[in-house]
């Protein structure tokens, strides 16, 4: 599913450059659930842009599901990454003057499906994630748990091979966090890869390997049991 060979990124801002991916290799199989470590600015986030074609990287290959994705433009990245990926944020990136259903549907505004018909299918996924109640209530109005799984429906409705999570749980309690954990071990257990970037060593423990990084590099790649 994935593959990345010797991967380099830097930031370069005016005249300084920031090394911060030096030579990354990993192998992601499909139905694959991963976690990656590592302290704050050790590159996890860099890492997770460049899996999830947000991001360019300076030199190395990323091939994703058979694609080779380098310096793409900005169509075929939007193109690949509406097909391929879901995304789920920390901060849950809920668009706060649309409704729970408006935000599970905004991916398929994108691919230019009619109102009526993406926000059907929006309820089904608010269904599936037990928020149906919530379907009209906006993002203020839910607690940290309810507005994770809106943003996972969201994640979902596009039907990726791969969810990317950028510490989906550390705005979370910890008995929300296990739940959230429990819904995405559920989503991983239908065939859909999953990378989770956490600091927690619990939620690490629940994916099948955990890889560490520092500094740029991956120190570790741990089989959990
Ligand atoms: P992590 O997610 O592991 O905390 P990041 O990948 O976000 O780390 O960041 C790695 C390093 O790159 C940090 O030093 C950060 O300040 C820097 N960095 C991240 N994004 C940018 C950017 N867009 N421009 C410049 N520097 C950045
Ligand atoms: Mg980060």
């Amino acid at each position: 599913m994935i593959q990345i060979r010797q991967v380099h990124k830097s930031y370069v801002t005016g005249q300084n450059s920031l090394h911060v991916l030096k030579g990354i290799n990993l192998e992601i199989a499909q139905g694959e659930m991963i976690s990656i470590m590592g302290a704050s600015g050790s590159g996890k986030s860099t890492l997770l842009n460049i899996l999830g074609i947000l991001d360019d990287y300076d030199s190395g290959e990323y091939f994703l599901n058979g694609e080779f994705i380098n310096r793409l433009s900005e169509r075929k990245a939007a193109q690949l990454r509406n097909r391929m990926v879901g995304f789920v944020f920390q901060s849950f990136n809920l668009v706060s003057f649309k409704n729970a259903m408006e935000n599970v549907a905004l991916p398929l505004y994108y691919q230019n499906i009619p109102r009526k018909k993406r926000n059907l299918i929006a309820m089904e996924y608010l269904d599936r994630m037990g928020l149906t109640d919530w379907a009209h209530h906006l993002p203020n109005e839910l607690s940290g748990g309810q507005k994770q799984r809106v943003a996972i429906a969201r994640a979902l409705i596009g039907n990726p091979k791969v969810i990317l999570a950028d510490e989906p749980t550390g705005a979370l309690d910890s008995k929300t966090s296990l739940e959230v954990m429990d819904l995405l071990q559920e989503i991983n257990a239908t065939g859909i890869t999953m990378i989770i970037v956490t600091h927690e060593h619990d939620i690490a423990l629940r994916t099948q390997k955990t890889v560490r990084i520092s500094d740029g590099n991956i120190t570790e790649i741990v089989v959990n049991n």
